[in-house]
């Protein structure tokens, strides 16, 4: 069915700055945040990368002081947010530069919550109402291509008391400025190219076909389609080929953009629970959820999933054939790239009930083309559990 008679409003808060080389405009963009103390997030892998001397040398150029907080966990957890809030607080921040994944960017809005709102713990703004005013402002450098975080307004961070991935959302988080400059993605190794990128197509898949899609996420996820499927396997095989590396990252930024404005369906609540209860990597989990779920939903989505084949280059003679080409075309790609298998996730048996409860309780699942109850969860865990 078309989306084209419902009303929708499009708004995105955070300035994109994109290109190869784009980092060295990260102090021209400070000073036009007016900033003087800057607190960098970041973790152990970008530090091992390289990647923080680039920024600290252009800090030091406009002597800038600035301090560093590298203590974020991948899936970071609410006491990476609230350890990361006390340093930036007691160095008395005014701007962040956020540099790494979805997890730093997300810590990073996280801890500008709790040091704008004066608060203690991150728990205390879950959801989408709790946050009521604009966060310390921060400019977002991914550095993987995969979450879109960088032009999203949620954080997406483990509950460690309840081992569950909270949503803390408002427009209030978004990043000020995104610098996207595909060169900082080259020293991601090919397993992380692989499952960040396949959880980029998830979003964009996801973004599309979910009952709130609308044009203009709709437009941008198909570009997203395109520019992922057919750049995935370059940018894993020859991590130096620059030009799939910044397909990458432009899927992704549109991707992020299109379900952020849109949603995210039941790969991802299933993929939350997964990422709650094992503290398994993101995009593994939505890479090995994607094809059960996009099977089970086939028949809901078959003119959108046909349009899906159509932007991955997939020819066909009917909407049916084209829509069963989509979903084969996934478990290809998965294959090609590398990805492991449900079960090389070691979930236990027992544990498939509270999963299924959990992703049935996720607020996305309204949002998925086909009705999803917790025995449907539980259907679609059972057969990935099966292969
Ligand atoms: P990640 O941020 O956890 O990073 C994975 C690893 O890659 C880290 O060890 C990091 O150091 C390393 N790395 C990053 N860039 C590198 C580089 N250039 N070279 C070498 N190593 C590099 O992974 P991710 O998939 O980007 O983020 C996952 C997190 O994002 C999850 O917690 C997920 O729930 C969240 N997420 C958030 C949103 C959102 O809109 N806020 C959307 C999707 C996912």
């Amino acid at each position: 069915m078309t989306n084209i008679l419902r009303q929708f409003s499009f708004e995105l808060p955070t300035r994109i700055e994109y290109g190869v080389g784009v980092i060295s405009k990260l102090g021209d963009e400070l000073r036009l945040l007016k900033a003087q103390k800057v607190a960098i997030i970041t973790d152990p892998g970008i530090i091992k990368a390289g990647l923080l001397d680039k920024i600290t040398s252009i800090l030091k150029e406009e002597k800038l002081l600035y301090n560093v907080f590298d203590g974020v966990d991948p899936n970071p957890k609410d006491q990476n947010v609230e350890r990361g809030a006390q340093v930036v607080r007691s160095f008395g921040a005014d701007a962040m530069v956020a540099i790494s994944g979805g997890s730093v960017i997300d810590c990073a809005k996280a801890i500008g919550v709790l040091v704008s709102h004066d608060g203690k713990r991150i728990k205390d703004f879950e959801g989408k109402t709790a946050v009521k005013k604009q966060i310390l402002p921060f400019i977002a450098i991914p550095t993987t291509a995969g979450t879109g975080s960088e032009v999203t307004f949620s954080a997406v961070i483990t509950d460690t008391e309840n081992n569950y991935k909270m949503t803390v959302r408002s427009p209030f988080m978004a990043a000020k400025v995104a610098l996207l400059d595909p060169k900082l993605t080259v020293t991601v190794p090919p397993h992380i190219t692989a499952s960040t990128g396949m959880d980029a197509l998830t979003h964009a898949i996801e973004a599309y076909t979910v009952k709130v899609s609308e044009p203009v996420s709709d437009a941008l996820a198909l570009y997203a389609i395109e520019l992922i499927s057919n750049n995935l396997v370059n940018a894993v095989k020859n991590g130096e080929d620059i030009e799939a590396r910044a397909c990458m990252l432009v899927g992704s930024l549109l991707a992020g953009i299109a379900f952020s404005h849109s949603d995210v369906g039941s790969v991802h609540c299933m993929a939350e629970a997964l990422g709650g209860v094992y503290d398994a990597p993101h995009g593994i989990c939505n890479a090995v959820l994607l094809p059960y779920v996009m099977e089970y939903n086939v028949e809901f989505c078959i003119e959108k999933y046909a349009r899906i084949a159509k932007a991955m280059g997939e020819t066909f003679e009917t909407s049916r054939e084209g829509a069963m080409k989509a979903v084969e075309r996934i478990k290809k790609l998965a294959t090609e790239v590398g990805l492991p298998s449900f079960k090389s996730l070691g979930v236990k048996e027992e544990d498939l009930e509270k999963l299924a409860d959990m992703a049935a309780k996720n607020i996305s699942t309204e949002s998925n083309p086909r009705e999803m109850t917790k025995e449907d969860y539980l259907t679609l865990f059972r057969r990935a559990m099966a292969d």
